[in-house]
């Protein structure tokens, strides 16, 4: 579990990565880590794209529903004249900020905050996600979570599309998706594909006979 690093003296911030696949739990570690320093009395805040509307307008909303408190934004280069007071800043749905946001990011450590960034790595065709991967660079700290597969039971790290919507984005549109490995990830893009009913097996014969099928 990520544990805060406190550095005495420190001159800057730095920035947090959290990133991995839809439904492994990204956000619940963003509220998690500000819940923490909202316990230790540190001055909190935390923003989202404004294209991210599901279930509530101003709350960053985990799946589960945990709600805190949270300001949409249309781009991520307006929270910087946002967060004068604030010691820690997070920003959820990442990826659908612009190109501008790991260089906000940096002004915003550079300022001497704590930055803390929850992101999709990868879009629905496991390619890397909008600003993602230059944020996962100049990031001091990166932990990916992971959910689980929902063919097979592995650990999942791609987020397969069901639906058969050619957008990128389809907002507010989680049953959409389910969480894969790279295995049924890679199968259910080359085949249509049917979920695997239980019993369940853990080698990859009750896929294939799907497959078939
Ligand atoms: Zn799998």
């Amino acid at each position: 579990m990520f544990l805060e690093p406190h550095y005495r003296g420190q001159r800057s911030g730095w920035i947090e990565a959290i990133c991995g696949s839809m439904f492994s739990g990204k956000t619940e570690e963003l509220i998690r880590r500000l819940r923490r320093a909202e316990i230790a009395g540190q001055a909190v805040g935390v923003f989202k794209p404004e294209t991210d509307s599901r279930y509530a307008k101003n709350d960053v909303v985990s799946h589960d529903r945990r709600a805190f408190p949270g300001t949409p934004l249309e781009n991520a280069s307006l929270v910087i004249s946002l967060v004068e007071d604030l010691e820690v800043v997070g920003l959820d749905e990442a990826q659908f900020f612009g190109e501008d946001l790991p260089g906000v990011c940096e002004e915003l450590a550079s300022m001497g905050k704590r930055v803390i960034v929850a992101g999709l790595d990868m879009d629905f065709r496991g390619k890397p996600f909008g600003p993602m991967p230059e944020l996962l660079a100049v990031a001091e700290y990166i932990t990916k979570v992971h959910a689980i597969c929902a063919q097979c039971g592995n650990l999942a790290t791609h987020s397969f599309r069901t639906a058969a919507d050619p957008e990128q984005v389809m907002l507010g549109a989680d049953d959409a998706y389910e969480a894969r490995c790279r295995h049924c990830f890679r199968m259910g893009a080359v085949l249509p594909f049917r979920k695997v009913m239980s019993p369940r097996k853990s080698s990859d014969d009750g896929i294939q006979q799907k497959l078939i099928e």
